[in-house]
């Protein structure tokens, strides 16, 4: 029998807080229940928000909920050219858009004049521009020039080379079994932008293929994100992972929680004398 894997893998962009450590204990303990692996892996692509003191805190705040992990751990700001090689192999399904978030705002602003224009499961509106139709000569002449742009996927092209797709789900909510992949939901994604060449849709499936992850184990807000991976998955000839999408930590508003929020985060509750064992209880865990 193959060694099942699992991973957590948090961006250091903030300090962790409860819906953390919920998700990494329950990570943890699903990889020793299953005799398997657990990793741990740094999501800092996003060189504008990730900063060393988060890294160093997830390791310290991970290690005080009594949590190991395999070292080296993979942190991907040191694998840029894993994911232009899996964006070069998705070639004839990507192309440039030059729209600034500013222009996409006016666009839908434009289109809603007359309806609501579709959003993705996020809440976030579906791309509204045109690029696609672009000429190859016009996509030359204004990347050569400097232009900042976004690698979209042709959602409509990528969907119909790979047929249907499914993912097998083993979360406690409402869809388990073989679910349906709906990558269409969020459109023409972005995959890459002109000074990163990845986003968090691809590298996550580009790790998680590299890393041998079997089973990958988080929260229930990338329920949807599902949908776009094993699209990608398919596109990319890697192998699909099982998914367990566990129960979020709300705030008393009923909000997902914020790395912003000082009052639930671990390194906050640490210092104010609460200890490991009250975490457990605080995010429901006997
Ligand atoms: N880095 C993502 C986050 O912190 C998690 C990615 C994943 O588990 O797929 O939300």
């Amino acid at each position: 029998m193959n060694t099942a894997v699992f991973r957590f893998a948090p961006s250091p962009n903030g300090y962790l807080h409860l819906g953390h450590a919920l998700s990494a204990l329950i990570n943890f303990e699903m990889a020793r229940a299953a005799g398997g692996r657990f990793l741990l892996r740094i999501e800092d692509i996003d060189a504008a928000r990730c900063r060393p003191h988060y890294e160093a805190a997830i390791y310290e705040d991970l290690a005080w909920l009594g949590i190991t992990w395999e070292e080296p751990v993979r942190r991907q700001s040191a694998h840029l050219d894993d994911y232009r090689a899996a964006l070069t192999r998705l070639d004839g399904l990507l192309y440039p858009s030059f729209e600034s978030r500013g222009d996409i705002a006016r666009l839908v602003a434009e289109r809603e004049i007359r309806a609501p224009w579709p959003r993705d499961p996020d809440g976030a509106p579906l791309y509204p521009g045109d690029a696609r139709s672009l000429s190859p000569a016009e996509r030359r002449r204004r990347m050569a020039a400097g232009e900042p742009y976004a690698l979209r996927l042709d959602m409509t092209a990528a969907i119909a080379r790979t047929g249907p797709l499914a993912w097998i789900e083993t979360g406690p909510g409402n869809e388990t079994g073989s679910v349906a992949a709906n990558p269409q939901a969020w459109g023409d994604v972005v995959l890459a932008r002109k000074e990163t060449p990845t986003t968090y849709h691809l590298s996550v499936v580009v790790d998680d293929a590299r890393q041998g992850v079997t089973h990958v184990v988080r929260g229930q807000d990338l329920f949807a994100s599902t949908g776009v991976h094993r699209l990608l998955q398919a596109l990319l000839g890697l192998p699909a992972p099982n998914y367990h999408h566990h129960r979020l930590i709300l705030d008393a508003g009923g909000r997902k929680l914020s790395k912003s929020t000082r009052a639930t985060a671990l390194r906050s509750l640490r210092e104010a004398g609460t200890s490991a064992a009250d975490i457990r209880r605080m995010v429901g865990l006997a």
